[in-house]
């Protein structure tokens, strides 16, 4: 028996093994499917309906055919789906209603199929528990002559399948931060790549993306939503948030929104929320400014309480007064500094109008309550809720 018979069998063995992998990688699965992606789709048309689940965080979603390209929200009908599997329903009385709230082009199957994101509603009409949209669209539209604007900074943090930072490694940690901010380089800016896709997927779809950098901690990365007036904001944010975990999907990676993903010396992750108002954007705005943060600063506490889908709970971990945060138990307001509540861009204090920053929201917030919250303290007189 020769030496290379004798090995034949290991070296298929690691042949078979590296074959296996090769097979599940997602990007050969994606290459794979782009045979049938290029099939004709006749005059059908693919509409996935996309909704936000009894937790309040994660995201559903699910496609039927229609005959004919929607043209607006009116053509894509009501569907239903059953909510005790998603914590929104008892199984014995499950159907639940989806209500198409706003429409986009689907960069994962392209023209002319459709993400189309939904309000949950109870079989009775009335918004779901998790529906924070309900309410957030009344108070919008009793502020509608403000002009009201926000801008939300989305950061994340990606993963491996072990729940350790993608890239990171296996057993340890990278560099202290310093390097990672708005980086380029291998050692230092990891997952580009799926950043980069998700800006193309965003621009596709018709999400108004204003951006994208590499975050302080690595692995974390912010993409910017904005500004929108009103409603819509958070309604996009949602959907852009929806298109990140799909490209992370494709390339086998996880992300969490979690606002505090490695205890430490890592930063956490926000969603900084930026506001203004007509009035604030015109000649001597600052002083509408001042304004609307005197307002903020006699809520601090409730607002804290919707500025994570727990209550506060989750800001705990973050608000530290480390890490450029605020300490979850005060209120500051300063130009230029990132350690405050509220920020007021430099460019803004110089030029005497503009935006504030609200820093104190979660990565994993929920914009509609985010931006309801502000709308209330800041602009709705007399407002008590
Ligand atoms: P930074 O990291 O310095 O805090 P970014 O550039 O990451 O700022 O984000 C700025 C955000 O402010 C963007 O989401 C943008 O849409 C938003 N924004 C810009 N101008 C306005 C405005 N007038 N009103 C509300 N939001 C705004
Ligand atoms: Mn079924
Ligand atoms: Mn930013
Ligand atoms: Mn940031
Ligand atoms: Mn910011």
């Amino acid at each position: 028996v020769s030496i290379s018979e004798e090995r034949r069998p290991v070296s298929r063995r690691i042949l078979a093994r590296f074959v296996q992998l090769l097979c599940t990688m997602p990007s050969l699965s994606v290459t794979r499917r782009h045979h049938y992606l290029a099939l004709s789709q006749g005059d059908s048309v693919q509409v996935t309906y996309v909704w936000i689940d009894g937790t309040g965080e994660s995201l559903r979603c699910k496609t039927r055919t229609l005959e004919q390209e929607p043209k607006d929200l009116e053509d894509v009908p009501e569907w239903n789906f059953d909510g005790s599997s998603t914590y929104q329903a008892e199984g014995c009385d499950s159907d639940v209603c989806l209500l198409p709230v706003r429409m986009f082009r689907d960069p994962f199957t392209c023209d002319p199929n459709k993400l189309v994101l939904c309000e949950v509603l109870h079989y009775n009409r009335k918004p779901a528990e998790s529906n924070r949209r309900a309410s957030c669209r009344k108070v919008m539209e009793d502020v509608r002559d403000l002009k009201l604007w926000f801008g939300m900074e989305q950061e994340y943090t990606l993963l491996g399948f072990d729940g350790h930072p993608y890239s990171w490694p296996q057993n340890g940690f990278p560099r202290r931060q310093g390097p990672y901010y708005c980086s380029v380089g291998a050692d230092r800016a990891f997952g580009r790549d799926i950043a980069d896709c998700h800006y193309r997927a965003c621009l596709y779809a018709g999400i108004k993306i204003a951006g994208t950098n590499a975050e302080v901690m690595p692995s974390q990365w912010e993409f910017q939503v904005g500004p929108c007036e009103g409603l819509e904001l958070a309604d996009q944010l949602w959907m852009a948030r929806f298109l990140l975990h799909r490209v992370c999907e494709d390339f086998g990676v996880l992300v969490t929104l979690d606002p505090k993903p490695m205890t430490g010396d890592w930063n956490g992750a926000g969603c900084h929320t930026n506001v203004s108002t007509e009035a604030t954007r015109a000649e001597g705005g600052l002083r509408h400014i001042e304004e609307a943060v005197e307002k903020l600063r006699r809520r601090h506490v409730r607002h804290i309480g919707v500025y994570d889908p727990h209550g506060g709970q989750d800001n705990v971990r973050r608000l530290t007064g480390l890490h450029e945060t605020s300490s979850i138990h005060d209120f500051t307001a300063v130009v230029a500094h990132r350690g405050a509540s509220i920020r007021i861009p430099r460019h803004v204090n110089q030029e005497g109008r503009g935006y504030f920053e609200d820093r104190r929201p979660a990565a994993n917030c929920d914009p509609y309550a985010v931006s309801e919250a502000i709308a209330r303290t800041c602009f709705l007189e007399g407002d008590t809720g």
